[in-house]
C-alpha cells in the first residue's frame, strides 16, 4: 500500500510539473545542451527493498554532466583513500561552479570535488595511468556495473561540443598545472573530462546507479561504506555549487546536480532518487528537480534532519 501511495504521489509530481509555468533555462553556454526541450520532467525513486518507482519522462536520456563527478570522486577516493584531500579540499565553495578567482585564492587547491577545478583534479587522480579506451573504461566500467545496465554510454556530440567551447575550464586547467596539481596535459585531461560529462542517462538508469550511495547492501562491492558516507556528505556540502545551502534546507538530503538539468540524490538507508528537468535555477542547478524533490522531502519526511 506503501508503494502505491508513494507512485500515486510521484505521477501527481510529474502533472503538477508539467503544468509549471516558472520552468528555468536550459545551459547555453555548451551548444549541444541550449536545443533540448525545457517542458520535460521525469523521477525514479529506488528503494531499499529493490523496488524502483517512476514517473513522467523518466526513460528520456539527458546528459548527466557534473553528475559524473560523483562516480569519478568514487574511483578516485577508493583509489587514493584519504591522500585524495592533499589535492582537493572537502570545504563548501562561496563562487559559482566555474570560479577562476576561488582557485586563485586557494593557491591552487580546489575548494571541493565538485566545483568544476576540483573535478579536474579529480579526473586526473582517478585516472593515473589512462588506459586504452579514452581513459574513461574504469568509469564507464563503474557507472554500468552501479546501475546494472551495459547501455550506458558517452553522446560524443555532445562531448565536442562542450569541448570546443571549454574557454573556461582551460584556464582553470592551466592554472592548476601551473600549481603541480594536474598531472596530466591540459588538453588530453579536457577531452577527457569532457567525455566523462557526456555520459548519457535516463532518471530510471541513475536512480540505480546512485544506490551504492544510499547504503544498500547490494551496492556495497563498488565502494567501502565509510567513503559512500563522505561522499554524502559532500554531496550535501557542495553537490548544487553555491546553491549547495538552499538545497539543504528545502530538500534536506545529498544531492548532486548537473546543468543537463539532471539531480541524484540520496537518503542514506532509504533511496536513491533521480530527477530531471532540464531548465535552471539562477545557480545552474534544474529549477523543477529541486522543486520536486523539495516536495518529495515534504510527503516523505526523507530529510535527513
Ligand atoms: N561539463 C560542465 C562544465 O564543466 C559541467 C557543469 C555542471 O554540470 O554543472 O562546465
Amino acid at each position: 500500500a506503501a508503494l502505491e501511495t508513494l507512485q500515486g504521489f510521484l505521477v501527481g509530481l510529474d502533472a503538477r510539473m508539467k503544468r509549471a509555468h516558472k520552468r528555468g533555462r536550459v545551459a547555453h553556454y555548451i551548444p549541444q545542451l541550449a536545443s533540448v526541450d525545457v517542458h520535460q520532467f521525469g523521477i525514479s525513486v529506488c528503494l531499499a527493498s529493490g523496488e524502483r518507482l517512476s514517473a513522467g519522462d523518466a526513460a528520456t536520456p539527458f546528459s548527466i554532466q557534473s553528475i559524473s563527478k560523483v562516480f569519478s570522486l568514487a574511483i578516485a577516493l577508493g583509489r587514493h583513500g584519504d591522500r585524495l584531500w592533499k589535492r582537493v579540499g572537502k570545504e563548501p565553495s562561496n563562487y559559482t561552479f566555474n570560479s577562476v578567482i576561488e582557485l586563485e585564492q586557494e593557491g591552487g587547491k580546489p575548494r571541493n570535488p565538485f566545483v568544476n577545478a576540483g573535478a579536474l583534479v579529480t579526473t586526473d587522480a582517478m585516472l593515473d595511468a589512462p588506459d586504452a579506451g579514452g581513459g574513461l573504461d574504469r568509469l564507464m566500467d563503474f557507472v554500468r556495473t552501479a546501475a546494472g545496465d551495459d547501455r550506458i554510454s558517452i553522446d560524443e556530440q555532445v562531448a565536442a561540443s562542450e569541448y570546443r567551447t571549454a574557454y573556461r575550464n582551460f584556464s582553470l586547467a592551466y592554472f592548476l598545472r601551473s600549481c603541480g596539481n594536474l598531472h596530466m596535459e591540459c588538453e588530453r585531461l579536457l577531452q577527457i573530462y569532457c567525455r566523462q560529462c557526456a555520459i548519457t542517462m535516463n532518471c530510471e538508469q541513475l536512480a540505480s546507479a546512485g544506490r551504492f550511495l544510499a547504503g544498500f547492501d547490494s551496492a556495497a562491492h563498488l565502494l567501502n561504506p565509510a567513503q559512500a558516507r563522505s561522499i554524502n556528505a559532500l554531496m550535501l556540502l557542495a553537490g548544487h555549487y553555491d546553491g549547495s545551502g538552499d538545497f539543504a534546507y528545502s530538500v534536506g538530503f545529498p544531492g548532486k546536480s548537473g546543468v543537463g538539468g539532471g539531480i541524484l540524490a540520496v537518503v542514506p538507508g532509504h533511496a536513491s532518487i533521480a530527477v530531471w528537468s532540464p531548465g535552471l535555477n539562477a545557480f545552474g542547478n534544474s529549477l523543477l528537480g529541486t522543486r520536486a524533490l523539495q516536495e518529495l522531502s515534504e510527503f516523505t519526511g526523507w530529510s535527513v534532519f
